[in-house]
Order: structure tokens, then sequence, then C-alpha cells
């Protein structure tokens, strides 16, 4: 536990010191844009200087929007940390879905009842899901369905994981594709409407609180991301934890 708290820290200074850069890079694009600004309105509108000016100005433009996306993405607020019934969470999720998904989206639960609560911040979680289902709806244009599932996983080393995950009907993703969907900045959607930032920012906080995310996809058949989170022990008292496994000496 002491070693998650450093590196969510360590996480934490690092995501500050971006959020700082990218505010401290917002105001001098102001001032760019500014004196920009004053340049067009002096400037006559025959003189060749003109559109140079008007030039600098849009380009000032298109750095505040990405700066504002990157202090987004390095969004250091500290983690409020509690315990999280996923169950809850997908049916919460589920209820506000079902009045703002159109009517060509079919929704739907799988859940596996009495699962081990995770310990996460609830508002991240809740932004993880919701980028995972706004690119589920946006691989869905003509319709399809929309799943959101739990499962208990062992993960190995006689631990419990609890899995959410969110699978859709879509347009699938290639090898390619996939193998970059993590990416800060890797985007498919056109200049404008897909930051590339959504994924890499799940990633982040999913790691963050401990966890794995990964990605299944087929072309053409759909695309499901699984959020694993370690099960907390906190909601069984008297339980104590298993034994580690005698380790075979190595001489
Ligand atoms: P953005 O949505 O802004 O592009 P993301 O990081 O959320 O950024 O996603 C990166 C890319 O991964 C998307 O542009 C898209 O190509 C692909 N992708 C993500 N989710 C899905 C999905 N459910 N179905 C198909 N492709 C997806």
């Amino acid at each position: 536990l002491e070693q998650q708290l450093r590196q969510s820290e360590r996480l934490d200074s690092l995501g500050q010191l971006a959020g700082g850069i990218a505010h401290d890079f917002n105001n001098i694009l102001a001032v760019i844009s500014g004196y920009a600004d004053m340049l067009v309105d002096e400037l006559t509108d025959d003189h060749p200087s003109r559109a140079d000016a008007a030039g600098i100005k849009q380009a000032a433009s298109r750095g505040a929007a990405l700066t504002r996306q990157l202090l987004l993405f390095s969004r250091s607020e500290p983690s409020q940390a509690e315990l999280l019934d996923l169950n809850a969470v997908a049916s919460d999720m589920l209820r506000l879905l079902a009045r703002t998904l159109g009517e060509d989206i079919e929704l739907g639960t799988v859940l596996v009842p009495d699962l081990p609560p995770v310990v996460m911040d609830r508002s991240k979680l809740e932004q993880v899901l919701m980028n995972a289902v706004l690119n589920a709806r946006a691989a869905m244009p003509s319709g399809g369905r929309l799943t959101l599932s739990t499962s208990l996983e062992h993960d190995g080393g006689g631990g419990n994981q609890v899995c959410l995950a969110v699978t859709d009907t879509g347009c699938g993703m290639t090898p390619e594709v996939m193998a970059r969907a993590f990416e800060p900045f890797f985007t498919t959607k056109g200049r404008g409407s897909g930051t590339g930032l959504g994924l890499a920012t799940a990633y982040g906080v999913v790691t963050d609180a401990g966890g794995t995310i990964s990605l299944e996809s087929e072309p053409g058949r759909g695309t499901t991301l699984r959020v694993r989170l370690p099960a907390s022990a906190e909601n069984a008292p008297g339980v104590s934890p298993a034994a580690p496994q005698a380790a075979a000496s190595a001489g």
C-alpha cells in the first residue's frame, strides 16, 4: 500500500507539473493572440502582411485549444478513494445512459451478484466509463447494442479482481488502431472531434488505482473495454486474508 501511495503521489506531481506548464503556456498563447489581434486591426485590408497576422492568430487559438485538452488530461485533483460496488456503478451509469443515448442503441447489463468492493475515486471511474460509452456510441453510427458487465476473476496470486466491461457491437478496431489506442493524442476521429486523450486518461486513472485496463476488438463485430480492479477485503471482517503460498526455496 505504501508503494502504491508513493506511486500515486509521484503521478500526482507529474500531473501537476504538466498541468502547470499547460497553464503557463496558455497565458503565453493569450499574449501572442492579443498582439496578433492588434496587428490585424492596425493593418489595412489590402496590406500584404494582414494575412500573415491572421495566420498567427489562428495558430495561437489552435494552440490554446490543445493546451485546454492537455490541462484536462493532466488534471491532478487528489483521488477521493472510497469503497465502490461496481454493480451499483454500472446500474447508475445505465440509468443515466437510458435517458441520454439514442433509441437506436439497445442497452443492457450482465451483472454478477455479490461482488467484493473495490477502492477507487468514484468520479474518476465514472469519467473512464463515460469516455468508453462515448467511444462505443461513436463506433455504432447506425445503432447497435451496448452492454455493461461485471465479473470476478482470480488474479493468480491468491487475490481477486473485480472487472467492469463496456461492450459494443460497433465497427471494431484494426490491430493497428488497437495497438495505439492508449497512446496520448492517438485518434482516428477527425480533427476537432477527437482529442485522443480519452483512453490515455483512462489508462492513467485505472493504473493509479492499482488496476489494469485492456481492449478486445474485432473489426466489423465490436469492442470490449475491460477495467480490472483489485478486490478489497474490507467488507469481509473476520475473514483473514489468504496466507501467502509457501514459496519453494531457491537454495
Ligand atoms: P478519441 O475518442 O478522442 O479519439 P480515445 O483515446 O478515447 O480518443 O480513443 C482513441 C481511438 O481508439 C479512437 O479514435 C478510436 O479509433 C479507437 N476506439 C476507442 N474506443 C473504440 C470503440 N469502442 N470502438 C472502436 N474504436 C474505438
